[in-house]
């Protein structure tokens, strides 16, 4: 042993401590697809998303490659406790597909489409877009019923629920969806329909991404002629209440193959409808009969005259991205959303004047008509909510001008408190803004749909992995059984 003299030069002082090493190298040696990292080349594309008032810094952009690069980046996320946000087309109004200081699981690349025209089914990989499936059905003279603008992602979109087009005449995404493969949150893989995994395949259909990532959607796609009856009559500020009025009557006795929906907004200049604000009642015919379309058209036309219309056979292709300009990537977005069973005067009023009010660009407001095919399906087959809704309501912001959010937010937060009064209950997820979280779950799911939800919660995400989203909280005791495979 030996001595070290009291006035000997001190050992050397410990270094300080080291950060520990990046995890990522490893992420990124467990996948084939790509870790971006903040200050990389490309982050600040692939951490924005189509709502640009969520403007935040993930820690990684980890883009799959294929279904098996999910389960190692689910593995990263429980075990660094990072928070995790799933990623299909991006365009959640709320921002979901993307998450501050966390992993953002981005499916983007998984936009394969296939399609059996003898069977009349169309796979989808999760993060396909709108226009994906499209593009892909058109040649075949099939349609899967979608939403209305083209870059909307099918994975957020279908998962919520899916209202379009088809709505009347073949009911939600959800009700066309015949089954899914979903990597769990322990990362195990398992295909859900209504043999397989029953309980999740209903969760999935209305619960919006609560329960999984979903690698790939089959849907069942619907016969459509090669050009759509469609269009729109177009109402000034002065017809409101009487075109409303005139849609109330018409609108409760009209075939399923005919879906509408009215638009209230001042138009964009190319649109060449002038800076007032207009009433658009926009129609597409699910049929091969145009005469018996235009004989129906012709009844609302009777009842109310047009100030101006636009009637014509289109493209599918064309009709589903006809107003994919109004809503480029990046605008800023607040929505709100409710349902309706009959349109009450004093909600006619309400609609009306707000609408005259709205004189602006960078607002405005669909009131979609329901039944048909979507009220058809029986309450407890899905997890979406309120299938006896007669109307739906979806008020959305998509203004540019950070300058413009208190104005533009004030509106739409204005007419859904105006209108509450009328509302039937229930929300669709995929139309609520920012700060319709979890807690208004309740008033979201209709029933017993939101205890049937949190004990599938339980079952299948009991640590909430995935709660970047409208959350359904796991809580129930005895879940439901859910086989892993
Ligand atoms: P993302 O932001 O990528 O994801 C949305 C949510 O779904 C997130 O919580 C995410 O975690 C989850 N998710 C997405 N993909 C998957 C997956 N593969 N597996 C598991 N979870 C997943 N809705 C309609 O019904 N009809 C319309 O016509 C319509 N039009 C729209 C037009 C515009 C311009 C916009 C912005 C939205 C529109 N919506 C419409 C709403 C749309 O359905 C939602 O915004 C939806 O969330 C978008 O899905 P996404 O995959 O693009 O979004």
């Amino acid at each position: 042993m030996t001595d070290t003299p009291a006035d000997s030069p001190a050992a050397p002082a410990a270094p300080w401590p080291q950060p520990p090493p990046s995890p990522y190298p490893a992420l990124a040696a467990s996948i084939t697809g790509t870790v971006v990292l903040p200050g990389e080349p490309g982050y600040d594309t692939v951490r924005r998303v189509w709502n640009g008032m969520v403007d935040v810094q993930p820690a990684a952009v980890v883009r799959a490659a294929g279904a098996d690069d999910v389960a190692p980046v689910l593995a990263f996320a429980r075990r660094t406790g990072l928070p995790l946000a799933v990623r299909g087309g991006g365009h959640n109004v709320a921002g979901n597909g993307t998450v501050d200081g966390g992993i953002v699981l981005d499916l983007g690349a998984l936009r394969t489409v296939e399609v059996d025209p003898i069977a009349r089914t169309v796979t989808a990989g999760g993060g396909a877009t709108l226009g994906d499936i499209d593009l892909a059905t058109a040649p075949f003279g099939l349609a899967v019923p979608l939403g209305v603008v083209s870059g909307t992602g099918v994975g957020g979109l279908a998962l919520g629920g899916g209202v379009g087009w088809l709505t009347r005449a073949h009911g939600l995404s959800v009700d066309n969806i015949l089954s899914a493969d979903v990597v769990l949150a322990d990362g195990t893989q398992v295909h859900a329909s209504a043999e397989e995994q029953p309980e999740l395949f209903w969760g999935l259909r209305g619960g919006g991404g609560n329960f999984g990532v979903v690698t790939a959607l089959t849907f069942r796609a619907w016969p459509l002629p090669a050009a759509v009856y469609s269009g729109n009559l177009v109402y000034g500020p002065a017809r409101f209440e009487n075109a409303l009025h005139a849609f109330s009557a018409w609108s409760a006795d009209v075939p399923d193959e005919l879906t509408t929906i009215i638009s209230f907004l001042v138009p964009p200049p190319e649109w060449d409808q002038g800076n007032e604000p207009i009433m658009a009642v926009g129609f597409a015919w699910a049929g091969e009969d145009h005469q018996a379309a235009a004989a129906v058209v012709n009844r609302l036309r009777d009842l109310a005259a047009p100030d101006a219309e636009l009637v014509q056979p289109a493209a599918w292709l064309d009709w589903q991205s006809a107003v994919d300009d109004l809503f480029p990537h990046g605008s800023r977005a607040y929505w709100k959303n409710t349902s309706f069973n009959s349109l009450d005067a004093g909600f006619i009023d309400v609609l009306a004047r707000r609408a005259r009010e709205q004189t602006w660009r960078g607002t405005g407001f669909d009131l979609h008509h329901m039944g048909g095919a979507f009220g058809r399906v029986s309450e407890d087959t899905t997890s979406f909510p309120v299938r006896d809704a007669r109307y739906w309501l979806n008020i959305y912001g998509f203004w540019s001008d950070p300058a413009d959010d208190v104005h533009h937010t004030g509106f739409v937060r204005e007419l859904a408190a105006e209108a509450d009064p009328y509302a039937g209950g229930g929300q669709y997820v995929n139309f609520m803004g920012a700060d319709d979280p979890a807690l208004a779950a309740p008033s979201v799911y209709s029933g017993g749909k939101l205890a049937r939800l949190s004990a599938l919660k339980s079952a299948v995400d009991p640590q909430n992995l995935f709660r970047r989203n409208h959350n359904i909280a796991p809580s129930a005791p005895e879940p439901p059984s859910v086989q892993r495979q």
